[in-house]
């Protein structure tokens, strides 16, 4: 497996009793890569996670985490997971939960104390560190986990919905996190319902259903190409022909559709309408969202 592939899945599946949570999974994450996993409730996305955290065991196929076979203590020690229900002992302080945590991951304490201000700093909960956890919102339990998550700037960093608690300012910050982790070489499996979040982090993503991939690629491969529009007073053939050479050219009404436009050439493009004599009140470009495309794979009817 080449060094620059962090995650590895080849044909995974995972089966409770009759029932099949994940079938034929495939797909390779490279270090310094955010790889989102999409797909409606039941997909097979969280269980996906677990199996590459090495919390449950594959019924079929194989997976490699940092070249290491998945289950791989070593592997282990470089994964940082936060789980998508995370319970933490109500009695226990913010602080505490960390630094269990970070004996699990075999941090040593001097380290630790080092690695538990850092993180709690990171997910701006220094100030409440020492109170008990049963006292935290529901956003600050989350802070947690994803502070649980970073301890040892670990090389692979599983987050399952790591925002559904967090007002739009945590979120901002998640997406912060995130491209902090990203920037530093490690690789980033992000699972997430909110598609804007997904649109603006992830590097690539695959479409889930039913335990198979449907679809993988960047957000723009998904999409497809943005399309330029331009309205024109009186849209003719002249100025039609003088924006063919930019993509495929459609009527409708007072705009003209440039389908496939090449987004570095629509400064261009513009300049040819008008140069072909083209009176340009308005220019828009617009892309399929992932909303749509995702709606269009799962055929509108979920998992
Ligand atoms: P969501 O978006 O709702 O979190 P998901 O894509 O993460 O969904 P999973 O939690 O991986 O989906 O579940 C996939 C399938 O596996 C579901 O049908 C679920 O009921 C089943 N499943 C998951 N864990 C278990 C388990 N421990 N025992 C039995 N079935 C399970």
């Amino acid at each position: 497996m080449p060094a620059e592939i962090a995650i590895r899945a080849e044909h995974l599946s995972k089966r409770y009793g009759a029932r099949s949570a994940l079938d034929d999974l495939t797909f390779e994450v490279r270090r310094g890569e955010v790889f989102g996993l999409l797909g409606p409730n039941g997909a097979g996305k969280t269980t996906a996670v677990r199996l590459l955290a090495g919390l449950t065991e594959p019924s079929g196929g194989a997976g490699w985490v940092l070249g290491l076979p998945l289950g791989d203590r070593e592997a282990r020690r470089r994964i940082g997971y936060m789980p998508e229900l995370f319970r933490h002992p109500p009695w226990l302080t913010g602080r505490e939960v960390l630094w269990a945590h970070a004996r699990l991951a075999g941090i040593a304490v001097r380290a630790g104390r080092r690695e538990i201000a850092r993180v709690l700093a990171e997910v701006g909960l220094e100030a409440r560190a020492d109170e008990r956890v049963g006292r935290y919102s529901k956003g600050m339990q989350q802070r947690l986990a994803l502070a649980a998550a970073l301890l040892g700037e670990p090389d692979v960093v599983l987050l399952d919905e790591p925002t559904s608690a967090l007002d739009p300012v945590g979120r901002r910050e998640v997406r912060e996190h995130v491209r902090e982790i990203r920037a530093r070489g490690a690789a980033v499996i992000l699972n997430s319902h909110l598609l804007s979040e997904v649109e603006r982090v992830c590097d690539r993503v695959a479409v889930v259903r039913a335990g198979r991939v449907v679809a993988q690629g960047t957000v723009d491969e998904l999409c497809g190409r943005p399309g330029l529009r331009i309205r024109l007073e009186r849209p003719d053939d002249a100025v039609r022909t003088a924006l063919e050479p930019f993509g495929t050219v459609r009527a409708d009404g007072e705009w003209l559709d440039v389908d496939a436009a090449d987004p570095a050439r629509i400064a261009d493009a513009v300049a040819a309408a008008v140069a072909a004599g083209g009176r340009v009140v308005g220019v828009e470009t617009r892309r399929g969202t992932l909303e749509d495309r995702l709606l269009e794979l799962l055929g509108g009817q979920g998992g």
